[in-house]
């Protein structure tokens, strides 16, 4: 008998209809002889009504209190999902985080898992339970304090827990068929991928896209958890996120992500001197600010100027921070500008094809977007542009690498001339299907 871990999101559990949906489709698979592990998300917009409702008490809650209240979402879902399978015939029992022991560090909405008990879940599932865990949640080692784990925690949690029992597979039920080309809300022609590499995923989930939360895909990644992405609604195969497989890089952009979300700060006339950017960077860094992009101009006289993009969410705190720095080491200025957002496009097959990042920016200046900061990784080019064109900027390169069309594994080094562009994109024949591997294997 194996062990399947399914995770369902918000969306999945959105309505009593949609908890009785879910609660027929995992009787249908426990029927089939697998034993099941549940992770739930709270129903649809449930978190950000509890972050809307604590903001409308005071414009900082407190972090703890925060937790106490975040963590009720979770506990909505799971109560629920136990009485729809228990109302259906079937045998079911709901686990807060602290029941099973997700054990974690006590930082307070960002949460780190420091180990996993899965307490009680072997004993429930020997007794032919369906076990359901709320997401996205913990407790501290001593058992004091309630915490969460960070927006889309859920999906940690299911990993974290796939891993600790060593199951055969974590599957994610969404309102998409599958991981996608790209958002299906901005290209309706977007397609589901038969197969993703875990860096791939990884990227696409910290570029932006919404479909799994990247930490979730690292650790994955770490424990060797096989990931299936696939849909509540329909009945497909879904996505396979697995490790990389010969012939994988033969496609040159798996995917495109966008983020809205994003903010530019410049630091003005920053004395050109060993140790200054290292003084800016250590002093976001210990304030916990994560920065993504950074660019440093040319020095005239002795002077530069530093840009550098962090979310929205983190500009005040980010300007503050700054603007104490600059002040120490005397640049002019700090400047911020919100009206930007990033597009990035991923694919393992950029390592060993040159001219992918030139058909991008070429894409884009034929449309007209302007590009004001560029990052790149071996496998992804990201670029950060005018709020207002990101829509367009995605459609356009989505056309470009031909994604529309069944995914093509290239052939020969790709070629950026225009003429050459629906070469590349005719149809070709899928790859192979990928054997699942069947059980977790733990890395280290
Ligand atoms: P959940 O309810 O499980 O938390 P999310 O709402 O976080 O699910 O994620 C699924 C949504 O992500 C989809 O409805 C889709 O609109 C959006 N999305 C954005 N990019 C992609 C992509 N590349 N593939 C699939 N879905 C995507
Ligand atoms: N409910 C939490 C959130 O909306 C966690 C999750 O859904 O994964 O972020
Ligand atoms: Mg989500």
């Amino acid at each position: 008998m194996s062990l399947i871990v399914q995770k369902y999101g918000g969306t999945s559990v959105a309505t009593p209809e949609r908890i009785n949906a879910v609660a027929a489709l995992a009787l249908k698979r426990a029927r089939r002889g697998d034993q099941l592990l549940i992770v739930v998300s709270a129903m649809g917009d449930a978190t950000d009504d509890l972050i809307a409702l604590a903001k409308s008490i005071t414009s900082k809650p407190d972090p703890r209190e925060m937790d106490v209240l975040l963590a009720t979402g979770e506990q909505v879902s799971i109560a629920l999902l136990a009485m729809a399978i228990k109302a259906q015939g079937g045998n079911a029992m709901s686990f807060t985080g602290a029941q099973v022991g997700i054990i974690t560090d006590a930082r307070h909405t960002k949460a780190r898992i420091l180990r996993v008990e899965a307490k009680g879940i072997r004993k429930a599932l020997g007794e032919g339970r369906i076990a359901i865990v709320a997401g996205f949640q913990g407790e501290t080692e001593t058992g004091e304090e309630i915490t969460t784990l960070g927006r889309g925690g859920s999906d940690l949690t299911a990993v974290a827990l796939a891993a600790a029992l060593e199951a055969e597979a974590c599957e994610f039920y969404k309102d998409v068929p599958g991981v996608l080309t790209t958002d299906p809300r901005i290209v309706p022609e977007a397609r589901p991928l038969p197969r993703i590499t875990y860096d791939e995923m990884l990227e696409m989930a910290s570029m932006g896209s919404q479909v799994l939360n990247a930490r979730s895909v690292e650790y994955a990644k770490r424990f060797g958890v096989p990931l299936v992405v696939r849909s509540s609604f329909e009945d497909v195969k879904g996505t396979l996120i697995v490790e990389e497989e010969p012939g994988m890089e033969k496609v040159l952009v798996r995917g495109i992500t966008y983020a809205k979300n994003e903010a530019k700060v410049t630091v003005l006339g920053v004395p050109d001197r060993p140790g200054v950017a290292a003084e800016l960077f250590r002093a976001l860094a210990a304030a916990d600010l994560n920065v993504d992009m950074i660019i440093q101009d040319v020095s005239e006289s002795g002077v530069t100027n530093i840009s550098f993009t962090v979310t929205q969410g983190d500009l005040a705190r980010t300007l503050e921070v700054s603007r104490g720095v600059a002040a120490r080491v005397k640049a002019v200025d700090v400047h911020s500008d919100e009206h930007v957002g990033k597009v990035s496009i991923i694919g393992v097959g950029m390592r060993s094809h040159s001219g992918v990042a030139a058909a991008m920016f070429e894409a884009l200046a034929q449309a007209g977007i302007n590009i004001q900061m560029i990052s790149t990784s071996e496998i992804k080019v990201s670029v950060v542009i005018e709020k207002t064109k990101i829509e367009e900027a995605v459609r356009v390169l989505h056309r470009r690498f031909g994604l529309e069309t069944e995914q093509v594994e290239l052939a020969r080094p790709f070629i950026t001339a225009p003429e050459e562009v629906g070469m590349l994109t005719q149809r070709m024949k899928r790859p192979a299907k990928p054997a699942v591997r069947v059980k977790a294997r733990r890395k280290r």
